[in-house]
């Protein structure tokens, strides 16, 4: 195992959203990775740098033996975990590939590391770390008052949520069980460059500039707590760095929007940014469309206790950095279109 000042990660879920901007922010602290992804639909290669420091291995987390040689091969530090199925709307039609990856990959990953962290020297033992990203979602929907912190039990509401909480039980019980140094995160809505255009803000952004309708479910009221990705990252790094084994952190940036209010804003920075926008204003393209089942009606974080005992709080100004996704994807269509044809093919 390597030392503290140029330390290995193996990254699981590396080629995403969120996976890929950890791998970024590592390889500017100087650090390595190694990733070990499927390349879903979700993902992308070429959301990492092509750096000597990058080892990228095609791959499930749920590939036993795979993941098994990847430990013993790279002999990482620790293991940050995002590969998941990430997208609310596909678990709802249809959980199977979400309860194989997040759940089933969950516990392959446990299990390998297990057997891996056993063999370590009781140094590199204490050094290791298995950090699970997890999300906000597990605990359900709030009204109009109140926050979730680490206290708050497990309500999830949709197979997607169910299966990270099934993932987050596990990766518990793997402390408790055989003591594995796991910790959690739960983080609320990323936002950011690189994420796959079927979530919202890249879904409206690459559909007003179609000139295509902007959908938006039920009333539009529902709220979520919105993260620049970048925080997010540096959150799990103080987490995996500095938070107490077995501990959980909720992560927040204490930025509530309803999706209505978000789309406008989108719509407004487009109008500005924009030179071949089809249509303005391009708020006139936004058409309500019946709510999704299920729909949590609000997401709220308290990140008090990340806030004082690991000093992290975001960095990024809302606006300023919404303001930046979305010139981000005005100047990377090629990106977004390859990730559009890539998941129409796979859907056949
Ligand atoms: P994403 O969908 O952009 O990326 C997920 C990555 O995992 C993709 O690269 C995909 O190819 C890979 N993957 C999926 N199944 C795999 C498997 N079986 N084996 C190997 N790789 C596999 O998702 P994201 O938004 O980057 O989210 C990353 C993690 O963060 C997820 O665990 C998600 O639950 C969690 N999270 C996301 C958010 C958010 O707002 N996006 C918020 C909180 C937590």
């Amino acid at each position: 195992m390597d030392t503290e000042a140029s330390r290995t990660w193996l990254v699981t879920g590396g080629a995403g959203f969120i996976g890929s901007c950890w791998g970024r922010l590592a390889l500017e602290a100087g650090e390595s990775v190694v990733v070990l992804d499927k390349l879903t639909y979700a993902s992308d290669r070429s959301s990492l740098p092509s750096d000597s420091r990058v080892q990228f291995f095609q791959g499930d987390i749920c590939d036993e033996d795979l993941v098994a040689e990847l430990l013993e091969r790279f002999q990482p530090s620790g293991i940050l975990h995002f590969a998941a199925e990430s997208h609310v709307d596909r678990s709802i039609e249809g959980p199977g590939p979400f309860v194989q990856s997040n759940v089933v990959g969950t516990c392959t990953l446990l299990d390998c590391s297990l057997r891996y962290w056993e063999e370590l020297s009781q140094n590199q033992k204490d050094a290791f770390r298995f950090l699970h990203v997890s999300t906000d979602e597990v605990y359900g929907s709030l009204g109009p008052t109140g926050k979730f912190d680490e206290h708050c039990k497990f309500e999830p509401n949709s197979p997607y949520s169910a299966s990270k909480a099934a993932a987050d039980h596990f990766v518990r019980a793997y402390h408790q069980t055989f003591g594995l140094p796991v910790l959690s995160t739960h983080c609320c809505n990323n936002f950011g460059p690189f994420q796959n255009p079927e979530k919202l803000i890249p879904r409206m952004i690459m559909q007003a500039m179609r000139g295509e309708h902007l959908p938006v479910f039920g009333d539009g009221q529902n709220v979520r707590d919105w993260l620049y990705v970048e925080d997010h990252c540096r959150a799990l790094n103080a987490v995996v760095k500095s938070g107490v084994v077995g501990e959980t952190y909720c992560v927040g940036a204490e930025e509530e929007q309803n999706n209505l209010d978000l789309v406008h804003m989108v719509c407004e920075l487009l109008d500005e940014l924009a030179a071949d926008l089809p249509r303005r204003p391009c708020a006139e393209l936004i058409e309500f469309v019946p709510d999704r089942l299920g729909h949590d009606r609000r997401y709220a974080i308290d990140p008090g206790k990340i806030t004082s005992q690991l000093g992290w709080r975001p960095q990024a100004d809302f606006r300023t950095a919404l303001r930046k996704t979305v010139q981000w994807y005005l100047d990377n269509q090629d990106w977004v279109k390859r990730m559009e044809t890539r998941a129409a093919e796979l859907k056949g």
